[in-house]
């Protein structure tokens, strides 16, 4: 098969690579649209992530969807031929925190694209059965590989425990603040504020009747203030922007992943307001609540703007995804 494989920072090859099979309790997938997070364009600038270093060439992509092409032993569907959407974060289902109920944070996680696991970037891949599931009908795939950063938004919402009266404050526009926004709302939300500096990206979140300002300076001269605030940006500086424009006693979800990872800030604010700070850690748990709100037409992911690209041109989509044009959420990759 045909696969796109990172040998060094800013050098992805095109190889024909031997396709992987089912193994048992495994369904084959035929890739066929991979969203590029920017947790990929990290790994393909730096050459690590979070200090690992791949041991060989790899296949980077986990959020994706495709169709399922075989199916392994033991595995009884989805039947071949059915389009799909993957959970990524493949726990071993063994350890304490599994069997607490916590596979996102698994012991022993696999997670397709981190090192040293080869991800989707390619025309197949062997997932686990259980992290396999049916589209709704009349999705595209580009959609359903936005699936995964839905349940981000999702897995974000949750643990923030919002209440009806909350006065949201979301840190960036772009596709995990953008997914976040649509899962709040679906949930009742209707009190929120947005801060995008990029001004194109504005649209989105205004169109859906949310107050959007271009910097968190605006927020404190409008005297706005968040309940909770989610820091959806993964700026460096944006976890002291968020609480600076969080109400005493409120919380902030750190939902981007700061970059670089060091985040410093002034202890007096968060220790004189009471803040509590919240991390998520990807997503729990996400998969058929994500396809539901999906199916139901409670979040729409297809007005999100994307951009195509073919696996030949998974560097410019790499590229495109670390110049951040306004007009593009997400680059799509079609293997
Ligand atoms: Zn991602
Ligand atoms: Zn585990």
């Amino acid at each position: 098969m045909r696969a796109a494989r990172l040998y060094a920072p800013h050098d992805v090859r095109i190889d024909d690579i031997p396709t992987p099979e089912a193994g048992p309790g495994e369904v084959l997938v035929r890739v066929r649209a991979v969203s590029i997070c920017p947790s990929d364009w990290r790994l393909y600038e730096d050459g690590h992530a979070s200090g690992v270093v791949p041991d060989h060439p790899m296949i980077q992509g986990h959020e994706f969807s495709g169709d399922v092409a075989a199916l392994g032993s033991g595995v009884s569907g989805p039947p071949v031929g059915t389009p799909v959407a993957v959970e990524p974060t493949w726990a071993c289902g063994e350890c304490d925190l599994c069997r607490e109920g916590l596979p996102n944070l698994c012991r022993h996680i696999i997670f397709p694209s981190f090192p040293q696991r080869d991800g989707a970037l390619a025309e197949y891949i062997a997932c686990p059965a259980d992290a396999v599931s049916p589209l709704p009908p009349d999705t595209s795939y580009g959609v359903g590989a936005l699936i995964e950063p839905l349940g981000v938004g999702l897995h974000a919402v949750r643990l923030a425990e919002l209440r009806a009266t909350d006065h949201l404050v979301f840190l960036g526009a772009g596709a995990i603040g953008m997914c976040t926004l649509l899962v709040a709302r679906a949930k009742g939300a209707r009190d929120l504020t947005v801060v995008e500096p990029l001004c194109e990206r504005r649209d989105w979140p205004a169109r859906l009747g949310c107050k959007v300002v271009a910097s968190y300076e605006e927020l404190g001269k409008q005297g706005i203030e968040g309940d909770v605030v989610f820091e959806c940006s993964g700026e460096n500086t944006a976890v002291e922007q968020a609480m600076r424009v969080t109400r005493p006693g409120g919380k902030i979800m750190v939902v981007g992943i700061p970059h670089p990872d060091v985040v410093s800030f002034d202890s007096t604010i968060p220790r004189r307001c009471e803040l509590t700070l919240l991390f998520s850690r990807r997503s729990r748990h996400a998969l058929e609540e994500s396809l539901h709100l999906l199916a139901t037409g409670q979040v729409d992911l297809a007005a999100l703007p994307t951009r195509n690209y073919t696996l030949d041109q998974t560097q410019e989509a790499l590229d495109a995804t670390a110049a951040r044009p306004g007009d593009m959420l997400r680059a799509i990759v079609t293997p």
